[in-house]
């Protein structure tokens, strides 16, 4: 599942390809994505709109357009969800099955493809306002991370996953970061010490930054292996597995630590995996 980093490629790579690009089709195939914005809403608003801008708000993707009647800027928030894939793709070239929404650019489609459909594409942005600090802004401080963390009793991997504490962390980020901050992810949020706090503040921003640096740590295929322009999100098969390279704990059950070479353990936490080493991330 994308996480900040992925979202932030995604922004990077869309922004010059969308802006100035004139809505001349909106193509809804799963009305679903767009909740609770009606197909005839979206369609209303955004046909004859122009792309000015795009940018990121934690997992989110924010697309900034000037309506084509009331020339009033409008918003349209998207997200990945699970399989989600954002993309420009020629006219010519078939629509993927599982095409969800379809914006006409003129010369070509700007498709969202999604095979479970738990993204969203929507002029609702409501989710945004709930959103924690951006964890590579100056709004993110270690105080203030550490005053919301004295509210919880979760278990510090739990909590990092809630998007009111800090926007963008997700499950691979947040195993990272501990294994990072040497700290255990069973430790509780409130117990955590000002030192494990600022170690963990600092990994956080490690991880994220050196992912977003690498072109995140999800594979971005360019579609048959080739740079040609187009951007698709997710994995293609005979993909390079970036994972390999870039993830030190996340997805490596058994293999050894990179510190110790001790086995790297998986355990399950809020009904998601957490991968550390116990002899790397002690409990005190
Ligand atoms: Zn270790």
């Amino acid at each position: 599942m994308p996480e900040l980093p992925e979202v932030e490629v995604l922004a990077r790579h869309l922004r010059p390809l969308l802006c100035g690009k004139i809505v001349r089709g909106v193509n809804v195939r799963r009305a679903k994505v767009l909740a609770p914005t009606s197909p005839r809403k979206i369609r209303r608003t955004l046909l004859g709109a122009k792309f000015t801008g795009l940018s990121r708000r934690g997992k989110y993707l924010l697309f900034q357009l000037d309506g084509k009647n009331t020339g009033k800027p409008v918003t349209l928030l998207g997200h990945l969800g699970m399989t989600g894939r954002m993309f420009l793709a020629g006219k010519h070239e078939r629509l993927p099955a599982h095409a969800a929404v379809v914006f006409d650019l003129g010369g070509e489609n700007f498709i969202y493809e999604d095979t479970r459909y738990f993204g969203r594409l929507t002029l609702d942005v409501s989710a945004v306002e709930k959103l924690g600090p951006e964890p590579l802004s100056k709004d993110f401080q270690p105080a203030t991370f550490a005053q919301a963390l004295k509210r919880s009793r979760q278990a510090v991997k739990v909590k990092l996953l809630d998007q009111t504490l800090v926007a963008g962390i997700g499950n691979i980020y947040a195993s990272e970061a501990l294994f990072r901050a040497r700290l255990s992810p069973k430790l509780v949020a409130n117990r955590l010490k000002s030192g494990q706090i600022k170690r963990l503040w600092r990994a956080m921003r490690e991880v994220l930054r050196e992912a977003i640096r690498c072109g995140s740590t999800v594979p971005l295929n360019f579609g048959g292996g080739k740079s040609d322009g187009f951007f698709y999100f997710g994995q293609a098969p005979g993909a390079p597995d970036f994972y390999e390279d870039r993830l030190r704990v996340y997805g490596r059950e058994g293999q050894p630590c990179p510190n110790c070479r001790r086995p790297i353990k998986r355990l399950t936490q809020g009904a998601r995996s957490t991968f550390y080493c116990p002899h790397c991330q002690r409990a005190g």
